[in-house]
């Protein structure tokens, strides 16, 4: 089920929590991939760019800083994302309930009523269904089979072509059930025949729920189907076949936006294919979180405070090793992130930064990481051997396909990294932010030639 857009949607919340810092381009991306995602699932194209629109102001507000931010966010983007699911609707049964339901051809009526069936019975509920529709031979004798299978009573008359007289024949039996579903005749679209019968059978049956059945698959032409059954006093809407499209996102929003509740999903063809619509709980799914806690939790937790701490302990003892600075290099491996740092140094901060230096830089960072991967475990830690056997160098620089001044240049820069992030005696793990970066920063800001 929109197992494409979750995916996407997942991979945002991921990018977001680990991100170290919010800048333009992750947001630009993480707004793209979220726009086409969403437009892929068939969202309605004004509703996707008022959410991803409201997403980027958030992410480029000033006020907002560091982790807040990133909840900030995520609790937007759930948010947002909710509103357009709309509001959730629960049925809650009468002393004697009638569940009528209405649609158009091939939407999956007759199924959703075993589904139903099989629902209600296995909560206790007495539960039968009848069949009016009258126009397909076969409907009734597909109606009486999904039931039989179920032992659910299905009245049924084939030969009989009018659905009042049906209705009539059984009435007095029908009231002994605590839940009757009626099935109805669907057209290929809801014309003037079908809304005079489907007005009678209303007259007629006096149901306590009128549930438009509507397939995932018609994508936005739910909205029109929805609004026409409107005027007939619909209840809720029942959407069938989320399983087969990924365009689902269409029909689930469309209905929100002319506010036809949701009540239940139908997820496959078989009779316990069926779940009550729950909009948190569907987003939750969605986003691969419980939910809106669980997601800050997630947020919240990977900021690497294990990572920091462990980092936190190993500065306090004065280590700080090339692994700790492979894991700095690859936090800011993002042209975008390399951007907002050098923004934070005084003196760069204004100037632009011409692209093919960015991309250079990046080779440079790219490269290094290559030449860590050539050390020892020994010579990662303690790097100062390095210095001391140049043999070391010449072998890691062969190994990695880079050369000596480089792997001068990349230790340089970890002495340096070393000195700036150990002279801060106390950086407490949860204010390793964007604040403790800047001053940081800015203190060896002159000297940080990156
Ligand atoms: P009706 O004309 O509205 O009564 O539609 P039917 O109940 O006869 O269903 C039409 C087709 O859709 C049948 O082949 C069903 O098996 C299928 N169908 C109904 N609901 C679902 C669903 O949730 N998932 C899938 N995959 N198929 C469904
Ligand atoms: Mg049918």
């Amino acid at each position: 089920m929109l197992e494409k857009l979750s995916s996407v949607l997942k991979k945002t919340t991921d990018k977001i929590a680990n991100a170290i810092f919010l800048d333009k381009n992750l947001v630009d991306s993480i707004v793209k991939d979220l726009q086409r995602a969403l437009i892929e699932a068939d969202v309605h194209v004004p509703l996707v760019l008022v959410l991803t629109q409201k997403i980027k102001k958030a992410a480029l507000d000033e006020r907002i800083k560091g982790l807040e931010k990133k909840e900030h966010i995520v609790k937007l983007l759930h948010d947002e994302l909710l509103g357009i699911l709309g509001e959730k609707r629960e049925i809650s049964l009468q002393k004697h309930n009638v569940f009528l339901m209405l649609g158009l051809y091939g939407q999956g009526k007759t199924t959703t009523i075993s589904k139903l069936a099989s629902y209600y019975a296995k909560r206790g509920t007495k539960v039968c269904a009848i069949g009016l529709d009258v126009y397909r031979p076969a409907a009734s004798e597909q109606l009486k089979q999904l039931c039989d299978k179920l032992n659910i009573p299905a009245f049924i008359d084939s030969k009989e072509k009018d659905p009042k007289k049906i209705w009539k024949k059984y009435e007095k039996e029908l009231e002994k059930y605590s839940l009757v579903l009626v099935d109805t005749a669907g057209r290929d679209s809801l014309n003037e025949a079908l809304l005079k019968e489907i007005k009678d059978i209303l007259k007629l049956t006096k149901p306590t729920e009128t549930l438009l059945v509507m397939s995932a698959d018609v994508g936005q032409t739910a909205k029109k189907q929805a609004e026409a059954f409107k005027a007939l006093n619909i209840s809720g809407v029942i959407i069938t076949k989320m399983d087969s499209t990924a365009k689902a996102g269409g029909a689930l929003t469309a209905c929100a936006e002319v506010k036809a509740p949701v009540v239940f999903i139908g997820t496959g063809e078989k009779p316990a294919d069926l779940e009550a619509f729950d909009p948190e709980a569907f987003l939750g799914r969605l986003l691969g979180m419980g939910d809106l806690k669980s997601l800050m939790e997630k947020i919240q937790s990977v900021v690497h405070k294990d990572d920091i701490e462990k980092t936190q302990k190993r500065l306090e003892q004065g280590k700080f090793t090339l692994k700790d600075l492979q894991s700095q290099l690859e936090s800011m491996e993002s042209l975008g992130s390399m951007d907002s740092l050098l923004s934070m140094i005084p003196g760069l901060g204004k100037a632009k930064i011409p692209n093919e230096a960015m991309v250079a830089q990046q080779e440079k960072i790219k490269r290094w990481k290559h030449a860590i991967k050539s050390m020892t475990e020994e010579e990662i830690e303690n790097p100062k051997i390095l210095e001391e056997e140049t043999s070391r160098i010449q072998r890691i620089a062969k190994g990695s396909g880079t050369t000596t001044s480089e792997i001068r240049a990349l230790i340089k820069q970890y002495k340096m990294l070393k000195e700036m992030i150990t002279s801060q005696s106390q950086i407490s793990p949860d204010k390793m932010d964007q604040k403790t970066m800047m001053k940081l920063a800015k203190k060896f800001g002159r000297k940080m030639k990156l």
